[in-house]
């Protein structure tokens, strides 16, 4: 039997997902569960590092990522959904990995910098916070994973595992330092300097307007701005309505702009009939076609994606016992195979002493 390279990606549970989820990330997801052997990890302990005074929400955010991923079409008999604190191995790799990564290039990492501003953590968030890209990379490294898709304010976390893989293969498996990317595990490493892969829409931005510094946000579950995969057509009517457009615009007869305005954005993305958005594009520059027109064409087609990934999810809301199980056996999976890692990465850093009988 060929062994199929391992996938991992996941979710922090702070909300249900959207649809910036869904172009960034989980139609990548939902393609490549026949070539690779994926796992899907629910990032709960990362839930707690903006959410420590909130565990029921951490609890019930676990259950609604779950239920998005069913819906959305991750096939449970073919790939692996799993809880990160369920997972000790995880942990455990976490500490050794924060010595490999000096101080200094944590307070450096532009997502910690933009996550800090949006959210509006100041400067009192917890060490946890700034130590999740170290345990995002024992999420990662702890599958050997070989692909890791995801959108792009993930890219400068991935940065950061292919510097600790590296690191790690060289320091305790005696890779040379020279060694290409693609080459470690054949010269001997344990881990695969991974690859990120980006979903074809890898920043969505949410329906808000733009922050002080004139830019659009990022759609994200904790800012307010997300159309969610569970929304029925009455909510996403009432979010496509609200959009932000173009300010200058009061008119259907006044010339509109084009760039940076969700409404066009949204169309480019979701929106399969292209002749009619490049025409609409150019008829809402000059003035020549109303907002009202465009957003209920938005509605139409953002139902459309919708609605039957609602209609899944109700299905398995149902049957909770059934997604509680799968995720169980999904956890279990996951113990196995980042214990292997873990008992591997200790034999390497010359820290395996005895074998337990249990
Ligand atoms: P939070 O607000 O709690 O940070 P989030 O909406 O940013 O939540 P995450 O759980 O941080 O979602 O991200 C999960 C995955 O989805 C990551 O790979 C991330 O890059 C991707 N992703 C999140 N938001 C978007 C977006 N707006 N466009 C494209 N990809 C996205
Ligand atoms: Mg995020």
């Amino acid at each position: 039997m060929q062994i199929k390279p391992r996938l991992l990606t996941g979710d922090t549970p702070t909300g249900r997902l959207h649809l910036g989820h869904w172009v960034g990330s989980l139609e990548n997801r939902v393609l490549l569960q026949k070539q690779y052997d994926c796992y899907f990890i629910i990032a709960n302990v990362q839930g707690f590092t903006t959410r420590w005074d909130r565990p029921a929400e951490v609890h019930q955010n676990v259950l609604d990522v779950a239920l998005d991923y069913l819906a959305v079409g991750i096939d449970p008999k073919q790939s692996t959904i799993f809880i990160q604190s369920e997972v000790p191995a995880i942990a455990e790799l976490t500490l050794f990995f924060s010595m490999l990564v000096p101080f200094p290039r944590l307070m450096r990492n532009p997502t910690i910098k933009d996550e800090v501003r949006d959210k509006g953590l100041g400067d009192n968030y917890p060490v946890g916070f700034l130590f999740y890209p170290v345990h995002q990379v024992a999420d990662i490294l702890a599958f050997r994973a070989e692909l890791v898709p995801v959108g792009e304010d993930q890219v400068p976390h991935l940065e950061l595992a292919r510097e600790v893989a590296r690191r790690f293969n060289q320091l305790y498996c005696g890779v040379d330092p020279h060694t290409e990317d693609k080459d470690y595990v054949a010269r001997g490493g344990l881990f695969p300097v991974i690859e990120a892969k980006l979903g074809r829409a890898c920043r969505l931005v949410g329906i808000g307007a733009p922050n002080a510094d004139g830019n659009l946000l990022k759609m994200s579950k904790s800012l307010n701005n997300a159309i969610f995969l569970s929304d029925d057509p009455d909510t996403v009517t009432k979010k496509v309505k609200s959009m932000y457009t173009d300010p200058k615009r009061l008119r259907p007869t006044d010339k509109g702009t084009v760039e940076n305005n969700p409404l066009w954005v949204f169309h480019e993305i979701f929106n399969s009939d292209k002749v009619w958005v490049q025409e609409a594009e150019e008829r809402y520059r000059q003035g020549a076609i109303g907002d009202v027109e465009c957003k209920k064409r938005l509605i139409d087609v953002l139902v459309g994606i919708i609605e039957p990934v609602r209609q899944r999810r109700l299905q398995y809301e149902a049957d909770m016992q059934q997604v509680l199980a799968i995720l169980q056996e999904g956890t279990e999976r996951a113990r196995a195979v980042t214990g292997e890692t873990l008992q591997l990465a200790k034999q390497a850093m010359q820290q395996q002493y005895f074998y337990f009988r249990t």
